[in-house]
């Protein structure tokens, strides 16, 4: 097997796991955010285990790259990711939503690895320009990546930001767009379109790449040829699939945000069969 071949089925395999461990997540608490944890999970798995240079054991580590989950209910998955990551306990997935728990039903800062606290939409992207800024002002090299839900860019605030990017041109900014097509309540395209989003960001000054979200080698590839330019931040448009890998809840808002039942829970463990 090539290095390749290696690294694309390691990091299938925490993909996997993060799908997995975000249906624990969400049966311990008995409800949550599936559809856009399980959008991103081949994502946050290229972003951990490959893409970001991260210290689990030195989160603080003043060199790391940055990662800002702005699409912040997807919490569940960035657990699941940190967890496996060693930022954090395993035990820390069976506490979601529980009382004091810091696994709350969006990030917070108080949890290692968790750069800023999210949830309000619309927001990740403005604090990631401001992190990638700060790079520059200190003269380091790290990495700023924003992940960004689609229903989310209907957040005037993101367009701000964006606008202000481009101008200010900071070096190694990245916006990942989780496209998934569907938000909390109803098809992206019907609720207030984006289309054509590639073009929307080119007009704003952005470089633009796109891929399949749920083709390891197609993000990988992706995220390796970043920046897309030298001159201008990053954007990557990520296709993927709401719920990706419970068929009873793809492509669907009603699993947005969803009770857990037992019985739920094993019907979406039943299709996540597979090495891990
Ligand atoms: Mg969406």
């Amino acid at each position: 097997m090539s290095n390749r071949e290696a690294l694309l089925r390691a990091l299938s395999a925490h993909a996997l796991d993060i799908r997995r461990n975000t249906w624990r997540a969400l049966r311990a608490a008995g409800a949550g955010h599936m559809g856009g944890s399980l959008s991103a999970a081949d994502l946050l798995a290229a972003l951990y285990f490959h893409y970001l240079r991260l210290r689990p054991a030195e989160p603080d580590w003043p060199e790391r790259d940055r990662f800002v989950l702005s699409k912040g209910h997807a919490n569940p998955a960035l657990g699941a990711a940190l967890a496996q990551a060693g930022f954090v306990d395993d035990g820390f997935l069976d506490t979601f939503y529980a009382y004091e728990s810091l696994f709350g039903m969006h990030p917070d800062i108080k949890v290692p690895g968790v750069e800023m606290c999210t949830g309000a939409l619309g927001h990740g992207l403005s604090v990631a320009l401001g992190m990638a800024l700060g790079s520059r002002v200190q003269g380091k090299d790290w990495r700023t990546v924003a992940m960004l839900g689609d229903g989310e860019l209907q957040e005037g605030s993101n367009w701000e930001a964006a606008m202000a990017a481009a101008h200010l041109a900071p070096l190694r900014l990245t916006a990942i767009v989780d496209y998934n097509k569907v938000q909390q309540s109803g098809h992206v395209s019907e609720m207030l379109g984006l289309e054509p989003l590639a073009d929307k960001w080119r007009a704003f000054g952005w470089r633009v790449s796109e891929c399949d979200g749920h083709d390891m080698a197609e993000i990988v590839d992706a995220l390796d040829a970043l920046p897309v330019a030298p001159d201008r931040p990053s954007l990557l448009i990520a296709h993927t699939v709401k719920g990706k890998g419970a068929s009873f809840a793809e492509d669907t808002h009603l699993w947005h945000n969803n009770a857990v039942s037992e019985e739920v829970y094993e019907k979406a463990m039943a299709e996540l069969e597979g090495p891990a």
